[in-house]
């Protein structure tokens, strides 16, 4: 007899997973809203009520309120995501399920001579102290000594 198995592949939902909607959702509303202001902007027909300074041209007033309508919404984006990674660590923590991925960092990498120790670039030789290096893998994964 075959039986279904259930596995656990991983976890959704949760407030930390809401959070990061309601953080995206803003975010593109706040692009949104860019677009919209620019278009408004570069209406030049429209009546002069909101024309700002510029009076049946571009309208600066618009283009201001797109791009600080943009940087709250990427502040917002930030804060809540920031927020439901705090959730998700306090849930890991304790060992409670939780739902999406905890962001990770990039490793960032400098290359150093093992000789004299300063930091060298794609060269074959240390530009310091002019010792070639014989195990280097620098450019693309290709030994270049
Ligand atoms: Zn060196």
């Amino acid at each position: 007899m075959v039986k279904k198995i259930e596995k656990i592949i991983g976890y959704y939902g949760g407030i930390e997973n809401k959070l990061t909607g309601l953080a995206k959702l803003i975010l593109m509303f706040a692009i949104i809203g860019l677009i919209v202001s620019f278009v408004i902007a570069g209406n030049a027909t429209r009546p002069s009520r909101f024309d700002g300074w510029g009076e049946r041209g571009i309208s600066y007033f618009w283009m201001l309120a797109g791009i600080v309508g943009l940087l709250y919404g990427i502040l917002i984006y930030f804060v809540l995501s920031a927020g439901a990674d705090i959730i998700r660590l306090l849930k890991k923590l304790n060992g409670i399920p939780y739902g999406g991925d905890i962001s990770k960092a990039s490793k960032d990498t400098n290359y150093y001579c093992s000789a004299c120790g300063k930091l060298v670039h794609n060269e074959s030789e240390c530009p310091h102290c002019y010792k070639k290096f014989n195990d280097v893998s620098m450019k693309d994964g290709v030994n270049t000594s």
